[in-house]
């Protein structure tokens, strides 16, 4: 007999709610008439057709505030031509869930799920009101998910704490046992759009002022400078917790101790290492860049997008102008299409003190530690509004696997979606009864 956790993540899976279009209704049904039969109170809301998300809630004492448990239902597209298996038949085979969004996040949905299913089963008494909570639309930036709910309901998600994704279980990294890393933080995501305009013509009879020549002159400006590196506080403290650095003196200023961290990452190589670097600098990506039909037209316009990621601590309009300065071309356009700057929550919490124990308790001799998410997460939204919100996954996958996640063949072995199973409902029990 299948274990009731993989039941319910194989029949998960087979709602395709590839964004775009989401179609997170599906599982919002799926949801209704699991709460339906467990007599749980729920409410579902639709900021469009189709794009659904869904609360439900056990009432707690009210000693404390609310605690919600945070996923989205959404997942990423799957090219079914690469994958070896459907990505939406949710099939189980050889110990492994396979499809998409077993890792990020269904799986995680249902560990989630089952949690708040154990408290409500046990008859648990909670010092607080305890909310599951499903979402659309992270994937596409959580406007007609996460942030449409706080704008539009704020009343039924004031909380004290969310838990929810960003961080996760990582193998063979620490000498030792699993790298366990809980996303305090996460960088803001600042996307800008450049465009340049000239005269168009015939391409026999080039004018200088070819608008898609001169933006990549200015393109190349811009990727030719590097960015300087910067170790923020958690950084530092990650850093330190897989060993880099370890031989700055412990009483070294802070300056000093980012000196030598930076050495260390130069000197065995992990700044090369793309997950690494991004942690210490802002990092600008060019992704898309449109200009031109023909070849024997010049074009009369040529357009840019940049994706930049910020480090806690800078500003937008600092970056926007670096960014003019860099490309030095006052006819290039620059229009900011989205602008968050990096949030945080503080790590000296008594939340972070029980899900540190929790999870050394679940993973003897792991390394847990605060980590910077370089992505961005819903955490964001909650933070805004003074949240507290943690990001951890409690499974632990190794660094080939870490690659599944938004990759070709996504699956979950049957261990750890149990064991995350059994981790977040310890970890739920204990926020719910100090
Ligand atoms: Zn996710």
């Amino acid at each position: 007999m299948k274990h009731e956790a993989v039941e319910l993540l194989s029949r998960y899976i087979q709602f395709d709610t590839t964004v775009p279009p989401g179609n997170e209704r599906l599982a919002v049904d799926f949801f209704a008439d699991l709460f339906d039969r467990e007599g749980v109170s729920f409410k579902t809301y639709e900021a469009d057709a189709g794009r659904a998300s869904i609360r439900a809630v056990l009432p707690g004492s009210g000693r404390k505030d609310p605690i919600i448990l945070l996923n989205h239902i959404d997942v990423v597209p799957a090219d079914r031509s690469a994958w070896h298996f459907d990505p939406f038949g949710g099939e189980v085979r050889d110990g492994y869930i396979l499809g998409r969004g077993t890792l990020d996040m269904k799986g995680q949905g249902i560990m989630e799920l089952l949690a708040f299913l154990a408290m409500k089963r046990g008859g648990m008494s909670l010092n607080r009101d305890l909310i599951f909570l499903a979402t659309a639309d992270e994937e596409a930036l959580g406007f007609k998910g996460v942030k449409y709910l706080l704008d539009n309901y704020p009343e039924d998600f004031r909380a004290d704490f969310v838990l929810n994704e960003g961080g996760i279980g990582v193998s063979g990294i620490v000498p030792g046992g699993p790298l366990m890393m809980i996303a305090t933080a996460e960088k803001g995501p600042c996307w800008l759009r450049l465009t340049r305009s000239g005269p168009s013509g015939h391409g026999s009879m080039p004018h200088g002022e070819n608008a898609l020549e001169r933006m990549v002159q200015a393109l190349h400006r811009l990727f030719s400078k590097e960015m300087p590196l910067t170790v923020t506080p958690i950084v530092a403290e990650y850093l330190m917790n897989l060993g880099i650095g370890h031989r700055v003196p412990k009483e070294a200023s802070a300056d000093e101790r980012n000196e030598g961290i930076i050495g260390a990452l130069k000197e065995s190589g992990y700044i090369a290492v793309p997950q690494v670097a991004a942690m210490v600098k802002n990092t600008i990506s060019l992704n898309s860049l449109h200009a031109g039909v023909k070849t024997n037209v010049i074009p009369g316009q040529a357009e840019a997008d940049l994706d930049i990621r910020l480090l806690p601590g800078q500003r937008i309009e600092d970056m926007v102008q670096y960014v003019r300065d860099v490309l030095a071309d006052d006819a290039i356009a620059v229009h900011q299409m989205l602008g968050n700057e990096a949030n945080e929550s503080p790590k000296d919490t008594e939340y972070y003190r029980i899900i540190d124990t929790v999870l050394l308790e679940h993973f003897p001799g792991a390394v847990v530690s605060p980590s910077l998410l370089v992505g961005t997460s819903d955490s964001r939204f909650f933070r805004e509004k003074g949240i507290l919100s943690y990001g951890i996954t409690p499974i632990v996958i190794s660094l080939q696997e870490v690659g599944l996640i938004h990759g070709v063949d996504e699956r979950i072995s049957v261990d750890n979606l149990l064991k995350g199973t059994e981790v977040t409902t310890d970890l739920v029990r204990r926020l719910c009864s100090y």
